[in-house]
Parts: structure tokens; C-alpha cells; sequence
């Protein structure tokens, strides 16, 4: 693929994405008054870049090794079997067994320090809209897309319906984090919609709705949460450099080398008195 091919692609979705979603913020704003250069709107717009140019090549690299991986470890008898039902069947198993992996995958991610330093990347934007849903460490988005494509790649689910079904999950990824509030009332419970990962979005780090698709998962593991206003503020308690290329590295710096000097610095006077 030449680089005035994929520069052109580039160009075209994000105009695609500003037709689309910025007349929805303006029509039903979340956060009314939020202006489209918000701050740290450069900084996303870099991971937008970065996604487009550099990181989607990488990642759909890895999902290909990883699904002829998982092709030659399933058993064909299995495959035949899954094959065998009608394809809404499949469809739906699909779904469901992605949205339940990632509801967990999700949910272990703010749990366990080592994936929360790849995650924290994306939960650092203090202001939502369509563009900061590409905020993301490419680490972050192998394991999210890894984790919620294994059902397909192992039921074998055929890769035309699955490029259509990974089309969509991205819109609607963008779609959730953009400033937009639907007055879609009970229905989403059902569908899910932009205020309920806009409170995923919420400082705390445990702040529930890591469900994908459909809030199910969280109504079934008892995280969803709703409030009828939009949280105060997001982002993260702890330091995220403020640029693109820091946000990139700041995840692999070694973190116990840091404890220990935080340590060290604590018991430096205690020392000095000693001494
Ligand atoms: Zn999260
Ligand atoms: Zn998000």
C-alpha cells in the first residue's frame, strides 16, 4: 500500500468521521459549549495520525498471525460443527461470547496495575468527544481487538461478516465517546449509549460500565451505572505526560526503579537526622 494511498484514506475517514459526528455534538451536546478545538485536541489528533499511518498496520498483523495460530490448535471436527448452524446463530454466539470476553478483559484491565499503565493512556482524556476515542496505546488496542475477535477467529466465523461486524464495533467505539447525549430514554439499556461510557470514563478508576456493545454485561455483573447528568470531570488520579510520544513510552518506563526513589526520597530526611 503506497503512503499517498494510505494518506488519502486518512484524510477521507477523518472527514468521513467529522461529517458524521460533529452536526450529533452540535445537535445534542453532552457537555453543551465544549468547542471542537478543546484542549489536547492536537495530542489526539496525533493518535488519530498514528492509529491511521502507523499502528492499524501493526495490529492487524498481529490478529492475522493470531488467528491462523488459533486455526491450526481448534480441532477441524469443532469448526465442522459451528459451520453446521444456520449463520444468525453464529452471529449471535459471536456477540455475545465477545461482549462477555471483553466485559472481563475490560474489567481486569482497571484491576491489574500492568494493563491499567497500557489503559490509563486512554482514560487520561479530560475531554470527551469522537476524536479522543482514538487515544489509545497500541498495546491496549492488540489486546482489546485480540480479546474481542477469539470467539470468531475460533467458532470460525467467515471473515466477510467479520470485517463488517469490526467496522462497526469501531464506529460505535468513536460513537460512545463523543459529546453527545441521545434522548434515547430505557432503550439504553438495551443498546447502550455515549453517557454510559462517559461515566466508564469517570476518575475513578473503578467507575463500572466496561461493557462493549450492549450494556448487558454490566446489568448482569451488577457495574452499569447511569446518573441522569453527565460526571463532573474525566481523566485519571495519577501523572500522564501531556504529549504524544511521552503517552507512548510512559507505559514501559520500569515503575518499581520509580516506587523506589519515591520510597527513598520519603526516608532521605530520616536519614540526614541519623546521620
Ligand atoms: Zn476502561
Ligand atoms: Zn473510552
Amino acid at each position: 500500500m503506497s503512503v499517498a494511498y494510505m494518506l488519502l484514506a486518512t484524510a477521507a475517514s477523518f472527514l468521513f468521521l467529522c461529517a458524521v459526528f460533529v452536526p450529533l455534538e452540535r445537535v445534542f451536546p453532552a457537555k453543551p459549549g465544549q468547542r471542537f478545538f478543546r484542549p489536547k485536541w492536537w495530542l489526539d489528533f496525533c493518535f488519530f495520525i498514528g492509529q491511521y499511518l502507523l499502528w492499524g498496520g501493526l495490529v492487524l498483523w498481529v490478529l492475522s498471525y493470531f488467528r491462523t495460530g488459533l486455526t491450526s490448535i481448534v480441532p477441524a471436527g469443532f469448526r465442522e460443527m459451528v459451520a453446521s448452524q444456520p449463520w444468525w446463530l453464529i452471529g449471535i454466539e459471536v456477540v455475545v461470547l465477545s461482549d462477555f470476553l471483553i466485559y472481563w478483559g475490560h474489567r481486569i484491565q482497571h484491576k491489574v496495575d500492568f494493563l491499567w499503565r497500557f489503559h490509563a493512556v486512554h482514560h487520561s482524556a479530560e475531554h470527551l468527544d469522537w476524536l479522543a476515542a482514538h487515544r489509545e496505546h497500541p498495546l491496549d488496542s492488540i489486546y482489546t481487538i485480540g480479546l474481542i475477535n477469539l470467539p470468531a477467529f475460533v467458532l470460525g466465523f467467515p471473515m466477510e461478516s467479520l470485517a463488517a461486524l469490526i467496522a462497526f464495533r469501531g464506529l460505535w467505539a468513536i460513537f460512545i465517546h463523543a459529546n453527545v447525549r441521545l434522548p434515547i430514554g430505557p432503550l439504553r439499556c438495551l443498546i447502550g449509549s455515549p453517557e454510559l461510557h462517559h461515566w466508564h470514563h469517570d476518575k475513578a478508576r473503578d467507575s463500572g460500565n466496561y461493557a462493549n456493545l450492549s450494556p448487558l454485561m454490566d446489568k448482569l455483573f451488577g457495574t452499569y451505572t447511569c446518573p441522569d447528568h453527565e460526571p463532573e470531570s474525566f481523566g485519571i488520579r495519577e501523572p500522564m505526560p501531556g504529549n504524544y510520544l511521552g503517552q507512548m513510552l510512559h507505559p514501559l518506563k520500569p515503575r518499581r526503579r520509580k516506587a523506589r526513589a519515591m520510597a527513598q526520597q520519603k526516608t532521605a530526611p530520616d536519614a540526614r537526622d541519623g546521620s
